[in-house]
């Protein structure tokens, strides 16, 4: 029968409670949490645009004309000229033809998926894929395949397996929990090879990766020729909230008429379109917070190696510190917070059992100075350095 007290206990015995923390911003990269001042290091807002003053004043100027909800869904009556300027915008970006918003990422990866594939499809995931992805797969009814993380030999045997079926490869652009990158340019090689379909999601390259923050796809040079369905999220480096599919027009057009978490939901504010609007101006033209940012990512790895801590292969703003087991890594989390510093501790099922960690993310609004006053905190943790080989500098790569 059902007995939610057993699960939460249960949950609770084995280390895996999540605990939810309320903050309040006080600048970019600071926040009050239970009345104290931490530096965060575990936000996504890694052009640090979430607080930015052009950013909000955009969004105040348009909630002041239109109000501030929507009223319908996009094919009712919610939609707005600014929602057309931000897709218009986004396309142009991008080098898409068309693109069509989403509410959140979330619902773009369940109903872009669902709408391509169904019974009798198939669709190939790497297995740390974001849950968003294997849940599109789970919807659709299509079988799923996740295969072995980056593993480009696995993908190639399992497509060739299913001549004749229609196929789907979903991947991260850049992989949330450990900061790496899809091989994007392999990718495409294979869904041309096999004439599979392809979609990635670059949820934490756009705005970061790619001369003017075109994410993974920009850095490649893959045009929607190569990649057709290209997924974006505006919670994270562009500052505000929901999320897009790019690409050619008729696919486009074809999952407007179809993807069930586009139709049947409200549009968004159209303040909050009018926000990303301004954030995309930032992103494109500032080129110098992602320069400073990489100058972070760089001085952190550094660090971090001559420490002798567990990092990923991760040249994105996302810098996991391996720990493994579940209850070091919330202890490591709760050391760091006892001396200022916020970073929040990953577990199972968000990540691999044994491979819990603490998710460090580096923003634009952090100095030098920040960085160093986290490693100097990382490196007074005992339980986050290498057992075997104590402080070999620069190992971890
Ligand atoms: C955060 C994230 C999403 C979800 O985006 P939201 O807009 O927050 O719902 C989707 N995919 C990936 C890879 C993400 O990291």
């Amino acid at each position: 029968m059902w007995n939610p007290a057993q699960s939460l206990a249960e949950r609770r015995a084995a280390g895996l409670e999540r605990r939810q923390r309320t903050l309040e911003p006080v600048d970019g990269i600071h926040a009050r949490v239970d009345g104290r001042e931490l530096l965060v290091f575990c936000s996504n807002d890694y052009l640090g645009l979430a607080a930015d003053p052009r950013l909000q004043k955009a969004f105040a100027a348009e909630a002041d004309l239109s109000g501030v909800g929507s009223g319908a869904s996009h094919f009712v009556s919610g939609h707005r000229p600014v929602h057309d300027a931000l897709a218009e915008r986004l396309a142009a970006w991008l080098h898409r033809d068309r693109v069509l918003l989403f509410a959140t990422g979330y619902m773009a990866n369940l109903g872009v998926i669902d709408a391509l594939v169904g019974r009798g499809d198939r669709v190939h995931q790497d297995r740390l894929n974001h849950a968003s992805l294997l849940d599109g797969a789970r919807l659709s009814g299509a079988r799923l395949s996740r295969y072995p993380h980056l593993d480009m030999t696995q993908l190639d045997a399992r497509l060739q397996r299913n001549p004749g079926a229609r196929q789907l490869i979903a991947s991260d652009g850049v992989f949330s929990m450990d900061g790496d990158v899809a091989p994007v340019a392999a990718m495409a090689q294979l869904a041309a090879r096999y004439g599979a379909a392809l979609m990635v999601d670059d949820a934490h390259g756009i705005g970061v990766l790619g001369r003017t923050g075109g994410g993974v796809l920009q850095e490649a040079d893959l045009g929607q020729d190569a990649v057709p369905l290209l997924v974006g999220t505006l919670g994270k480096a562009a500052g505000t909230f929901g999320a897009f599919v790019a690409g050619p027009a008729d696919w486009i057009a074809m999952l407007q008429q179809q993807a069930r978490t586009q139709i049947y939901t409200t549009a968004s504010p159209p303040a909050l379109a009018a926000a990303t609007l301004a954030a995309i101006d930032i992103i494109e033209q500032d080129d110098g917070r992602r320069q400073h940012l990489q100058d972070l990512i760089k001085r952190f790895r550094l660090g971090a190696g001559q420490l002798g801590l567990r990092l990923l292969t991760s040249r994105t703003a996302i810098q996991p510190v391996l720990v493994g087991d579940a209850a070091e890594a919330v202890a490591a989390s709760a050391e760091l917070e006892r001396r200022g510093i916020l970073v929040s501790a990953i577990r199972p099922p968000t990540v691999p059992v044994a491979s819990a960690r603490l998710r460090v993310t580096l923003s634009a609004l952090h100095e030098d100075r920040h960085v160093d006053q986290l490693l100097d905190a990382l490196g007074d943790i005992p339980a986050l350095r290498r057992a075997d080989e104590a402080a070999s500098a620069g190992g971890a790569s």
